[in-house]
């Protein structure tokens, strides 16, 4: 044997200036601003492929709830120039295939690696170094780490007794197979209610044998009205782009809606019901964004609105009992996230479909053969869980995360995320968490806010660089006045008010029983402003070694 061969070998972990995790809409984009200002970077994706959600989520009618075109990167024209969208709010597999067509334009794949699920993450305060130990036994290190991890990519299955036993095909929605299911004749059930299982519903109801839903709580749901566009139409968004852009920068969601600057009292009740008639019939998310301001505020305002919409729901559903079970008594219309639909209604109209309520006839437990509710047993050839996430802060939580003096993040963010500005978090020097917790973007139309806290991001990256630092980091005070504005922008607001994935809630995950506070809800535009005050304030709250 040689003596090489006999000397213990070295397992220095390959060394990057930055480390992305996560290749989708997000880590893409940074992933390219990194690569343009010459950093070593690269990406490490859990998936086999690029795209995080729109890879993951496969399931039948998967599609935007936005715009396609405001979905869309703007950064790049020869990207608007070139995509053609077919749908005005696009199905999934169109989604992956957008953006794989920007990786690829923007050269980018190359720095990506597939199949590397990132299992912990630990500061080293000799070095100002991050190390990342992924599933396969690598370790990585670098100087930056950049979580792109997602606000919906922590699936959670309910822990409901007996998950595992059942014999026949189970699945998540975000573990939807990546060939093709079958399901001609299937008997199927689907638990959940949500934006998610609202359109597997809709979509699946005339394609299989029988269809039982099992709803806990009915959400409050509006008409999708998608249509294709053609080539007219086509040429008529690119020459639009300009403004279509704009008015997504100024709507607090980033999205193409608006709130109505009038007020529910001072229009006449004729000139009202016209106006949400209007709302009802066009598409996307304007009944929900571009109501009058109060709606989203006001609690007898929103009552008017929600008895409004219960009207229509009992005009769609054929069953008066049935149409009762999915009008919302908990909560007002728009308080928890708007599920927008396609025929989500009328399946309910269908022989083949059954409503079960869960709150009449709880689930027991999950059989080898299929569902036992309290009434009955039911056997299905599939169970579709659209049982949503632990949203936001889940995929975090997920990774061992260790700070300076050996902090876990996920024990500083038990009772709730604590960060400054929803990118750094004190104690974890040289991580930026860019579309986590507390930001603009996970409140929002996600790729426009999250383009520009890239952009941010970059620019902070860039001058880090040209100044030699080895260290950024934020304090416990700049993250207590952000936990003031965070909590200021729940204040008032109707989406405080209800339990859902927005507030924190997951009956799923222990401790998530009570409100967390997530999201910005100050809006996107002040949300930008308070991110370029701090960067013209020298990065004001934050250290820079
Ligand atoms: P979700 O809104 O959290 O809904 C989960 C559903 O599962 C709820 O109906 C919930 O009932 C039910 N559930 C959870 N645990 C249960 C249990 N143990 N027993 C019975 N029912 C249970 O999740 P989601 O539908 O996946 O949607 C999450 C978010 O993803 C959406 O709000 C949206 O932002 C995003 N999304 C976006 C699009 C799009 O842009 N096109 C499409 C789909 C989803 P309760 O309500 O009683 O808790």
């Amino acid at each position: 044997m040689s003596q090489q061969q006999d000397e213990p070998q070295q397992h220095e972990p390959q060394q990057h200036e930055v480390i992305i995790i996560g290749a989708g809409v997000c880590g893409i984009y940074i992933l390219h601003r990194m690569l343009e200002l010459g950093v070593d970077a690269t990406v490490l994706e859990a998936g086999g492929g690029l795209g995080g959600t729109w890879y993951w989520n496969r399931y039948p009618g998967a599609r935007f709830d936005s715009e396609s075109y405001s979905y869309g990167y703007s950064f790049n024209q020869e990207i608007l120039d070139e995509w053609n969208w077919s749908e005005h709010f696009a199905a999934q597999p169109e989604t992956l295939s957008y953006l794989n067509y920007v990786a690829d334009k923007l050269d980018v794949r190359r720095h990506m690696q597939f199949n590397c699920r990132v299992n912990a993450a630990a500061f080293d305060e000799d070095s100002d170094t991050w190390t990342v130990a992924l599933a396969d036994g690598r370790h990585l290190r670098c100087n930056l780490l950049l979580t792109a991890i997602g606000m919906l990519s922590a699936a959670t299955l309910p822990n409901i007794e007996g998950v595992e036993d059942f014999q026949g095909q189970a699945f998540h929605t975000y573990y939807w197979p990546q060939d093709p299911v079958d399901l001609a004749d299937k008997k199927v059930a689907v638990i959940g209610t949500g934006a998610t299982g609202v359109q597997v519903i809709g979509e699946i109801a005339d394609k299989v044998g029988e269809l039982v839903v099992y709803q806990r709580r009915p959400n409050w749901c509006a008409p999708l009205h998608n249509a294709a566009i053609d080539a007219d139409t086509m040429a008529q968004i690119k020459d639009s782009y300009d403004d279509i852009f704009a008015k997504c920068a100024e709507t607090p969601g980033g999205f193409l809606h608006g709130p109505d600057r009038r007020s529910f009292a001072e229009v006449p009740e004729a000139e009202r019901l016209a106006f949400w008639e209007e709302l009802y019939a066009s598409p996307g998310f304007g009944i929900w964004l571009g109501n009058f301001r109060d709606v989203l505020i006001d609690f007898e305002v929103n009552a008017e609105f929600s008895a409004f919409i219960a009207d229509k729901i009992r005009q769609r559903v054929d069953d008066p009992a049935v149409a009762d079970k999915l009008i919302p008594k908990d909560h007002g219309f728009g308080s928890r996230r708007v599920p927008m639909e396609t025929r989500y209604y009328e399946a309910y109209n269908r022989p083949n479909v059954t409503l079960v309520d869960l709150n009449d006839t709880p689930i027991e437990r999950i059989t080898s053969e299929g569902v036992k509710t309290s009434d009955q047993q039911r056997a299905f050839d599939i169970i579709v869980y659209a049982t949503g996430f632990d949203a936001i802060t889940g995929a975090f939580d997920r990774i061992d995360i260790t700070g300076v003096g050996g902090e876990k993040l996920a024990d500083k963010w038990r009772d709730g995320p604590i960060t400054y500005l929803g990118v750094a978090v004190a104690g974890f020097p040289n991580l930026l968490t860019l579309a986590g917790p507390q930001g603009a973007s996970v409140s929002s139309n996600f790729p426009p806010n999250i383009e520009y806290a890239v952009n941010w991001a970059t620019t902070l990256i860039a001058q880090l660089r040209a100044r030699g630092c080895q260290r950024i980091e934020t304090t416990e005070a700049a993250e207590a006045m952000w936990i003031e504005e965070i909590k200021s922008g729940y204040e008032g607001s109707l989406l405080a008010t209800a339990k859902s994935w927005f507030t924190g809630y997951n009956s799923n995950v222990e401790g998530h029983d009570k409100m967390r506070y997530l999201m910005y809800l100050l809006g996107s535009p002040k949300y930008r402003q308070r991110l370029d005050t701090v960067a013209e304030q020298g990065y004001e709250g934050f250290t820079i070694q």
